[in-house]
């Protein structure tokens, strides 16, 4: 297939599958290798990798253990493949997924340097028409979507930022070449995931490290270190229970969530098992090893804050910076780990500025002006502001569906799909991983996800069917049912990405189903088992060449 094609010729396809990260290679690997159909994805990074390509600043690794942070359809892949620790670093998960390419030749169906631009379904051929920034037109009869869940950058301007005279890193945007910050006074602004690891890399290097915090967060080590020669060897003893047990957990992170609701333990024993945790490492599991009911107890949840809190007194020396790493919040955001975190803040080359009590008011040549008048010399300023998470990339694609439908207006308000990942008025098209999906490690849910699209198209084409659909009622009670789930729990009283309320006009809602993975797994089954009960079928209109 001609992945060059340029303007005037339509190239055809069976499916179109946007994104090459995680879930867009093995999409292609699941679509064309194994059920043989016509595949060419579009990708605008110039390699394979999706996060693992572009998030290269230092410091950048994965906090799912790895042993649940890959692919697991192929068990000889996982075994021939070596990992150096628990958490591996940006450039190890990014040599993985080239090594994926290419052991199952994807690379030769990948335009690469392609930004898709718009898709709209037209309906006189019942296919998805897509136009790309080469020129391309194509045509495909399926649209599969894997354009990341944290992939649109977050970039905020301020006033005076083109005068900046020193370099301007976003750490979704990382230069390939290494960046130098010996003896640099460096600047990061923003403490979320990403930041917390780019500032416990850099700490050591930069000349000056000043740290624009706006809101402090809740940090515990990851305590990384080789994986487990004996979970190694109880996942090569029984390879598909191992993949069951993560898929039927609820966060599939690959461990055993606790079935303890810390509201029936004591002060003290909540501590003993949070401080075994702490030596253990691990965001998630602190969260979900501990106890069953840290996301929904106000008991639990102050017993972990009160806990981290302590934590990060005893760790920084200044009672002054400790209190302003110190969140007021419930433990209840995508839970952070990060070995060394706070004990970079006992460093003399490192200040925190409190950017919530004294913002960042503009960017000058020179450096960083806050409120209170300051000017904060910089040689480097690192936007650790992360991403217009979930939707954000979905809406960047002009995206027509059924009677001229744009998605951004019928996601105007709120993110609408069923099972988060397809969309009444959106024929045919699947949005892996996608916003009203499940709230979990990610890779196996990818998996999960393509296994039953790719279920879907094979009932389409044994149906001599041209589409199909989710129904509008299926779709309302799922994003209804996702919204009962998540006010049942503590993470709508907090601001983060997982609401949307880090990024200024976007609606501030649930974008997730937080039933657990084990649960979610049970309803594809389900939905598989009733024949798509809840999808429609659109008839034969047109022959599938166009
Ligand atoms: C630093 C970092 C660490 C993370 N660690 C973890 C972790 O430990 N565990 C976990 O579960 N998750 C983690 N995540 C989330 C991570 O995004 C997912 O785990 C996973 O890599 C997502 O894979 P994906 O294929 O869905 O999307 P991505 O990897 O985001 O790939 C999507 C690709 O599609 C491209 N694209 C988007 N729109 C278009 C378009 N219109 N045209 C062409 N191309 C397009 C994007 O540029 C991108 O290359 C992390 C994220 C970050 C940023």
């Amino acid at each position: 297939m001609d992945s060059q094609l340029n303007g005037g010729e339509v190239l055809d396809l069976d499916v179109a599958i946007i994104g090459s990260g995680f879930s867009g290679l093995y999409a292609l690997h699941k679509l064309r290798n194994e059920m043989g159909l016509r595949v060419q994805t579009f990708e605008n990074a110039l390699g394979v990798g999706g996060t693992w390509y572009w998030n290269r600043y230092p410091g950048a690794r994965s906090d799912t253990e790895v042993s649940a942070y890959c692919y697991s359809f192929d068990r000889d892949l996982f075994f021939d493949w070596t990992w150096s620790a628990r958490y591996p670093r940006q450039a190890e998960i990014l040599a993985y997924l080239n090594h994926v390419a290419d052991k199952y030749d994807l690379k030769r169906s990948i335009s690469f340097g392609t930004q898709v631009e718009s898709s709209t379904f037209d309906e006189s051929i019942d296919r998805w028409v897509l136009r790309t920034d080469k020129g391309q037109t194509v045509h495909a009869q399926f649209l599969v979507e894997g354009v990341g869940l944290l992939s649109s950058t977050h970039f905020p301007e301020f006033p005076g930022q083109s005068s900046f005279v020193g370099d301007i890193f976003h750490t979704a945007r990382w230069p390939h070449e290494p960046v130098d910050f010996t003896g640099k006074r460096v600047g990061v602004i923003g403490t979320g995931s990403s930041g917390i690891q780019v500032i416990s890399e850099i700490a050591a290097e930069a000349g000056r490290l000043t740290v624009f915090q706006r809101t402090p967060q809740y940090v515990v080590p990851s305590q990384n270190r080789p994986i487990d020669e004996q979970l190694l060897r109880e996942i090569a003893d029984d390879y598909d229970g191992y993949w069951h047990s993560v898929l039927h957990s609820v966060t599939a992170f690959g461990f055993t969530e606790s079935s303890v609701p810390g509201e029936s333990l004591t002060e003290e024993e909540r501590e003993a098992v949070l401080e075994e945790a702490w030596n253990d490492g691990g965001g998630f599991q602190f969260m979900f090893k501990t106890f069953n009911d840290v996301g929904v107890s106000r008991v639990t949840n102050k017993s972990v804050t009160d806990f981290i809190k302590k934590k990060i007194h005893e760790i920084v020396k200044d009672p002054e910076v400790a209190a302003r790493l110190t969140p007021d919040q419930l433990y209840a955001r995508r839970p952070l780990c990060c070995d060394g975190y706070y004990e970079v803040y006992n460093q003399a080359n490192v200040a925190l500025i409190d950017a919530e009590a004294t913002p960042i008011v503009e960017v000058t040549p020179h450096g960083i002006k806050t409120s209170d008048g300051t000017v904060h010399e910089l040689d480097i300023i690192v936007f650790a502001t992360g991403f217009d998470a979930v939707t954000g990339n979905y809406l960047k694609i002009d995206q027509i569906g059924r009677g001229g439908l744009h998605l951004k207006d019928k996601w105007g308000e709120r993110p609408l799909t069923h099972l988060g990942l397809m969309v009444n008025g959106f024929p045919n098209m699947w949005t892996l991983y996608g916003p009203m999906g499940p709230f979990t490690n990610q890779p196996p849910l990818h998996e999960a996800q393509v296994n039953f699209a790719a279920a879907m198209i094979q009932f389409v084409l044994d149906n001599d069917a041209q589409t199909i659909e989710p129904r509008l009622e299926a779709e309302t009670n799922w994003v209804s049912t996702c919204d009962d789930i998540a006010n049942q729990t503590l993470f709508p009283e907090t601001n983060s990405w997982i609401n949307g309320s880090n990024i200024p006009g976007k609606p501030v809602t649930n974008f997730f189903y937080m039933g657990g993975s084990g649960a979610y797994m049970d309803l594809l089954a389900a939905a598989e088992e009733s024949g798509f009960s809840d999808f429609h079928l659109g008839g034969a209109r047109v022959s599938a060449s166009v």
